[in-house]
């Protein structure tokens, strides 16, 4: 994923950008960035932040930076903002999402313009921000850069683009990330997380729509391309990695999880001792389920944060899951004997869960139950880079599906529909696996509703293969 966050001000801006920036830190794990302009040229900073946390790397830097205009990233896969000069004067660009068609593009778009030349290489592959601002530079002015990025682009780019006079801001193609404006007295800040606003004074302004165009100055927001008529908004910001205290289309991630949980407890029929979250995103499923089964919330286990933040991602599988391990603590006299039912965001590959249900039962748990808050996770994420590690193989249902039936199938539609034999063959198989007394899964009809958002406006390929 990755998130954006840029300001334009009246007075200073650095602290804004640090700290906006840094709210951003639960989306990615590579590298965090921050540009600021000072009235004459960009200050640009990138850093690693594999093992260290954004706020840490540049703690040190602000106090040197001045500047009324600026931005930062945190990326979970090149390194930016980047600062270009070209035809169109000093600008700086950042963007999230996901290219697909980068390849293609470099070799139909660029092919007769000769002598281009890509400098941000890494491991030989071409940054695609820079591949982004190549294709912008190809144009006569911004506006129509953008226009024309946003045109060739297959999967999803949003993009914050920064020139001394302001910010364009450009939300991707079918709004599959958000992208939101805040005001203050003094400034503006466009943001992929509403949860930035808050601490930093500003209140919720304006909100893209999927594709539209808008520049921000200090004295407001100027629309410079209408948004389109198709949306396509991740359902899994609600659902995982959106943080609670944001909003997007109008609607809580924090308020969604208590409505889902709440569905979810409204199908079922389990006896139960106690509710309980899988940290952070099964909390809010979970006190949801909790309120409507009217079964107490508790915590069976804490996880342990003084250490631990829930940024600190490592990029390597192995050591995630060591992570997972060490940071949860069980708390035994609330284990031993109980029977107990979590509400975690979603299954993917099932290896953290699987270790996590162990220790459960080394604790003496009598039974575990497991409500995850989405369907079965059937398709890899070809739009955010969400599941991009993991081929869609190594899910948890598709393991599930080779091990019932050999091989693949040639369609996956009987295991998307819970009404289907094969659907719960399927889940039985991974509950069996992953050695729990039951598994249900969230409908996706009961999602969709606890969204509230238009089932035609949300991207769902995860759970179903459906894409526009
Ligand atoms: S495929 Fe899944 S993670 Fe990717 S945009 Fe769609 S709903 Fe979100």
């Amino acid at each position: 994923m990755g998130g954006l966050f840029g300001v334009v001000s009246k007075n200073d801006c650095v602290t804004d950008v640090y700290f906006g920036t840094d709210y951003h830190s639960h989306l990615g794990t590579s590298r965090g960035g921050m540009v600021i302009w000072n009235g004459s040229s960009f200050n640009r900073s990138i850093h690693n932040i594999e093992n260290t946390q954004f706020r840490a790397k540049f703690d040190a830097e602000i106090v040197n930076l001045k500047g009324d205009m600026g931005m930062g990233c945190i990326s979970d896969t090149d390194p930016q903002p980047l600062t270009v000069r070209s035809h169109l004067g000093q600008y700086a660009i950042t963007t999230v999402g996901r290219i697909n068609n980068l390849d293609e593009i470099v070799a139909k778009e660029f092919s007769e313009r000769k002598n281009i030349h890509f400098m941000e290489t890494s491991k030989g592959a071409i940054n695609p921000t820079e591949m982004v601002s190549v294709i912008i530079d190809h144009e006569n002015s911004f506006p129509d850069g953008l226009l024309k990025a946003q045109e060739l682009i297959q999967g999803s780019c949003s993009i914050l683009l920064l020139t001394p006079q302001g910010i364009y801001a450009s939300r991707d193609k079918l709004g599959r990330t958000p992208l939101v404006v805040g005001k203050k007295k003094d400034a503006y800040c466009v943001s992929s997380e509403s949860c930035a606003f808050a601490n930093l004074g500003y209140r919720f302004n304006y909100e893209l729509g999927p594709g539209e165009i808008i520049f921000v100055t200090a004295e407001g927001v100027e629309k410079i391309s209408p948004p389109g008529d198709k949306m396509q908004i991740c359902a899994f910001l609600w659902v995982y990695y959106g943080y609670p205290s944001s909003t997007y289309e109008g609607v809580s991630v924090e308020a969604m999880r208590y409505r889902n949980g709440a569905l979810l407890a409204r199908n079922d029929n389990v006896e139960i001792d106690m509710v309980a979250g899988v940290p952070d995103s099964g909390v809010g499923h979970a006190i949801g389920y909790s309120n409507q089964s009217k079964v107490p919330y508790g915590r069976p286990f804490i996880k342990y944060t003084p250490t631990w933040s829930r940024s600190f991602m490592p990029q390597k599988q192995e050591i995630r899951n060591l992570v997972a391990r060490m940071k949860l603590m069980p708390i035994p006299e609330l284990v031993c004997g109980k029977s107990l039912l979590f509400c975690d965001d979603s299954i993917v590959r099932g290896t953290q869960m699987r270790e996590t249900v162990d220790l459960l039962y080394k604790c003496n748990a009598r039974e575990v139950h497991i409500r995850p808050a989405c369907p079965p996770i059937l398709f890899g994420c070809k739009y955010l880079n969400f599941t991009a590690a993991r081929s869609a193989m190594e899910l948890a249902a598709r393991q599930a599906i080779i091990k019932l039936e050999g091989k693949e199938p040639a369609s996956l539609d009987a295991y998307c529909n819970p009404a289907t034999e094969q659907y719960n063959c399927m889940v039985d198989c991974i509950s069996k696996r992953l050695n729990l007394t039951t598994l249900k899964y969230q409908n996706i009809h009961d999602m969709i509703k606890a969204i509230g958002v238009d089932k035609d406006k949300l991207c769902t390929y995860c759970w179903n293969g459906k894409e526009l």
